[in-house]
Protein backbone atom coordinates (compact mmCIF):
# COMPACT_ATOMS: atom_id res chain seq x y z
CA UNK A 1 0.00 0.00 0.00
CA UNK A 2 1.03 3.21 -0.85
CA UNK A 3 1.79 5.43 2.05
CA UNK A 4 0.39 9.36 1.79
CA UNK A 5 2.64 11.04 4.73
CA UNK A 6 5.88 9.65 7.01
CA UNK A 7 3.69 9.66 10.27
CA UNK A 8 3.49 6.18 10.16
CA UNK A 9 5.43 3.50 12.09
CA UNK A 10 6.19 -0.02 11.67
CA UNK A 11 4.42 -2.11 14.89
CA UNK A 12 7.32 -4.40 16.39
CA UNK A 13 6.23 -7.65 17.71
CA UNK A 14 9.32 -7.96 19.55
CA UNK A 15 9.43 -8.82 23.24
CA UNK A 16 9.44 -6.21 25.49
CA UNK A 17 12.91 -6.02 28.00
CA UNK A 18 12.56 -6.15 31.96
CA UNK A 19 13.01 -2.30 32.04
CA UNK A 20 10.75 -1.87 29.31
CA UNK A 21 8.43 -3.56 31.05
CA UNK A 22 8.24 -1.99 34.54
CA UNK A 23 7.86 1.11 32.15
CA UNK A 24 10.37 2.81 34.62
CA UNK A 25 11.97 4.98 32.06
CA UNK A 26 8.77 6.05 30.33
CA UNK A 27 7.06 7.05 33.84
CA UNK A 28 10.30 9.26 34.66
CA UNK A 29 10.51 10.88 31.20
CA UNK A 30 6.54 11.56 31.76
CA UNK A 31 7.41 13.11 35.39
CA UNK A 32 10.60 15.89 33.71
CA UNK A 33 7.94 16.29 31.20
CA UNK A 34 5.25 17.18 34.53
CA UNK A 35 8.08 18.98 36.42
CA UNK A 36 9.38 21.00 33.49
CA UNK A 37 5.77 22.79 33.42
CA UNK A 38 6.24 23.97 36.85
CA UNK A 39 8.76 26.63 36.12
CA UNK A 40 7.24 28.16 32.53
CA UNK A 41 5.34 30.98 32.62
CA UNK A 42 1.67 30.22 33.72
CA UNK A 43 -1.28 31.42 31.15
CA UNK A 44 -3.83 31.15 33.45
CA UNK A 45 -5.18 33.19 36.56
CA UNK A 46 -6.11 31.86 40.06
CA UNK A 47 -9.74 33.43 39.34
CA UNK A 48 -11.52 34.65 41.30
CA UNK A 49 -9.00 35.52 43.46
CA UNK A 50 -6.84 36.79 40.70
CA UNK A 51 -8.97 39.05 38.28
CA UNK A 52 -7.37 39.51 34.91
CA UNK A 53 -6.63 43.62 33.59
CA UNK A 54 -9.05 44.36 31.60
CA UNK A 55 -8.46 46.72 28.29
CA UNK A 56 -9.37 50.59 28.42
CA UNK A 57 -12.14 49.82 26.38
CA UNK A 58 -13.92 46.58 27.32
CA UNK A 59 -16.87 46.22 26.56
CA UNK A 60 -19.17 45.14 29.33
CA UNK A 61 -22.45 45.50 31.27
CA UNK A 62 -24.40 48.70 29.74
CA UNK A 63 -25.13 51.80 31.29
CA UNK A 64 -27.89 54.46 30.74
CA UNK A 65 -26.38 57.36 32.03
CA UNK A 66 -28.14 60.73 33.29
CA UNK A 67 -26.94 64.43 32.69
CA UNK A 68 -25.35 66.71 34.81
CA UNK A 69 -28.34 67.66 36.82
CA UNK A 70 -29.41 63.69 37.29
CA UNK A 71 -31.95 63.25 34.47
CA UNK A 72 -31.93 60.72 32.06
CA UNK A 73 -30.60 61.27 29.11
CA UNK A 74 -32.62 58.31 26.92
CA UNK A 75 -34.91 59.95 24.43
CA UNK A 76 -36.28 56.55 23.41
CA UNK A 77 -35.27 57.22 19.71
CA UNK A 78 -34.91 53.42 19.57
CA UNK A 79 -31.44 53.99 17.30
CA UNK A 80 -29.71 51.47 19.55
CA UNK A 81 -32.21 48.61 19.13
CA UNK A 82 -32.26 49.56 15.34
CA UNK A 83 -28.19 49.10 15.43
CA UNK A 84 -28.53 46.33 17.55
CA UNK A 85 -27.64 43.54 15.62
CA UNK A 86 -28.65 40.92 18.08
CA UNK A 87 -31.95 42.41 18.47
CA UNK A 88 -31.42 42.61 22.32
CA UNK A 89 -32.76 45.82 23.14
CA UNK A 90 -36.33 46.65 23.63
CA UNK A 91 -38.41 50.10 24.92
CA UNK A 92 -41.28 52.11 24.95
CA UNK A 93 -41.90 55.44 25.09
CA UNK A 94 -43.62 58.09 26.86
CA UNK A 95 -44.17 61.49 27.04
CA UNK A 96 -42.72 63.35 29.96
CA UNK A 97 -45.71 65.36 32.31
CA UNK A 98 -45.53 68.76 33.94
CA UNK A 99 -42.92 68.42 36.60
CA UNK A 100 -40.78 65.62 35.64
CA UNK A 101 -38.26 67.98 34.16
CA UNK A 102 -35.77 66.96 36.71
CA UNK A 103 -36.33 63.27 35.78
CA UNK A 104 -36.00 63.42 32.09
CA UNK A 105 -33.85 65.63 30.23
CA UNK A 106 -36.15 65.14 27.35
CA UNK A 107 -39.90 65.60 26.49
CA UNK A 108 -39.66 61.76 25.16
CA UNK A 109 -38.12 59.24 27.56
CA UNK A 110 -37.80 55.34 27.84
CA UNK A 111 -40.54 54.46 30.87
CA UNK A 112 -39.15 50.49 29.87
CA UNK A 113 -35.76 49.74 28.84
CA UNK A 114 -34.59 46.40 28.28
CA UNK A 115 -31.71 44.51 27.40
CA UNK A 116 -31.22 40.52 27.37
CA UNK A 117 -28.33 39.79 27.98
CA UNK A 118 -28.28 36.84 27.04
CA UNK A 119 -28.88 37.63 23.40
CA UNK A 120 -26.13 40.73 24.09
CA UNK A 121 -22.69 40.10 21.83
CA UNK A 122 -21.33 43.38 23.31
CA UNK A 123 -20.57 44.85 20.23
CA UNK A 124 -21.17 48.11 20.88
CA UNK A 125 -23.03 49.40 18.38
CA UNK A 126 -25.74 50.86 20.95
CA UNK A 127 -23.11 53.02 21.79
CA UNK A 128 -22.03 54.35 18.52
CA UNK A 129 -25.13 54.59 17.29
CA UNK A 130 -27.07 56.79 20.62
CA UNK A 131 -27.06 60.55 19.46
CA UNK A 132 -27.67 61.46 23.42
CA UNK A 133 -24.68 60.09 24.83
CA UNK A 134 -27.09 57.90 27.17
CA UNK A 135 -26.09 54.40 26.87
CA UNK A 136 -22.46 52.94 27.01
CA UNK A 137 -20.72 50.08 27.57
CA UNK A 138 -18.56 49.76 30.78
CA UNK A 139 -15.84 47.35 32.15
CA UNK A 140 -18.57 45.71 34.45
CA UNK A 141 -19.35 42.09 34.30
CA UNK A 142 -22.70 40.60 33.69
CA UNK A 143 -23.28 38.15 37.15
CA UNK A 144 -23.93 34.80 36.14
CA UNK A 145 -27.06 32.90 36.84
CA UNK A 146 -29.53 30.24 37.06
CA UNK A 147 -32.35 31.45 35.16
CA UNK A 148 -32.57 32.65 31.88
CA UNK A 149 -35.58 35.38 33.03
CA UNK A 150 -33.02 37.45 35.03
CA UNK A 151 -30.78 38.20 32.45
CA UNK A 152 -33.52 40.73 30.84
CA UNK A 153 -32.07 43.90 32.52
CA UNK A 154 -34.10 46.62 32.68
CA UNK A 155 -34.10 50.26 34.07
CA UNK A 156 -33.32 49.54 37.82
CA UNK A 157 -30.28 47.64 36.54
CA UNK A 158 -29.15 50.05 33.68
CA UNK A 159 -29.70 53.10 34.55
CA UNK A 160 -26.92 54.60 36.70
CA UNK A 161 -27.84 56.03 40.35
CA UNK A 162 -28.84 59.69 41.13
CA UNK A 163 -26.17 60.12 43.67
CA UNK A 164 -23.28 61.94 42.22
CA UNK A 165 -20.25 59.68 43.64
CA UNK A 166 -22.33 56.96 42.63
CA UNK A 167 -22.25 57.77 38.62
CA UNK A 168 -20.46 55.25 36.69
CA UNK A 169 -17.41 56.50 34.96
CA UNK A 170 -17.93 56.30 31.38
CA UNK A 171 -14.64 58.82 30.83
CA UNK A 172 -12.14 56.24 29.81
CA UNK A 173 -14.60 55.92 26.33
CA UNK A 174 -14.52 59.17 25.32
CA UNK A 175 -11.52 58.93 23.62
CA UNK A 176 -10.00 62.12 21.54
CA UNK A 177 -11.09 60.56 18.67
CA UNK A 178 -14.40 60.03 19.87
CA UNK A 179 -15.05 63.22 21.13
CA UNK A 180 -13.54 64.93 17.84
CA UNK A 181 -16.59 62.80 15.89
CA UNK A 182 -19.37 64.12 18.51
CA UNK A 183 -17.94 67.39 17.76
CA UNK A 184 -19.06 67.77 14.24
CA UNK A 185 -22.43 68.82 13.92
CA UNK A 186 -22.86 68.04 10.41
CA UNK A 187 -23.36 64.76 11.35
CA UNK A 188 -26.75 63.31 11.68
CA UNK A 189 -25.76 61.11 14.62
CA UNK A 190 -23.91 64.71 16.49
CA UNK A 191 -27.47 66.70 16.20
S1 LIG B 1 -23.72 45.68 22.67
FE1 LIG B 1 -24.34 45.10 20.59
S2 LIG B 1 -25.56 43.25 20.87
FE2 LIG B 1 -25.40 44.22 22.90
S3 LIG B 1 -27.24 45.47 23.08
FE3 LIG B 1 -25.61 46.79 22.25
S4 LIG B 1 -25.85 46.65 20.00
FE4 LIG B 1 -26.99 44.95 20.91
S1 LIG C 1 -30.12 55.49 21.03
FE1 LIG C 1 -29.71 56.46 23.02
S2 LIG C 1 -31.36 57.95 23.28
FE2 LIG C 1 -31.99 56.57 21.65
S3 LIG C 1 -33.19 54.98 22.70
FE3 LIG C 1 -31.09 54.23 22.59
S4 LIG C 1 -30.15 54.86 24.52
FE4 LIG C 1 -32.02 56.05 24.28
Amino acid sequence: MQVLTNRSKVVSNKEMTLMERIYLPAILGGMMITLGHFFRKKHTFQYPEMKRPFAPLYRGMHVLKRDENGAERCTACGLCAVACPAEAITMTAAERKPGEEKLYREEKYASVYEINMLRCIFCGDCEEACPKESIFLTDRLVPSDSLRQRFVYGKDLLVEPMEENKRVDISKRQTKEVLEFKKNKELQHNK
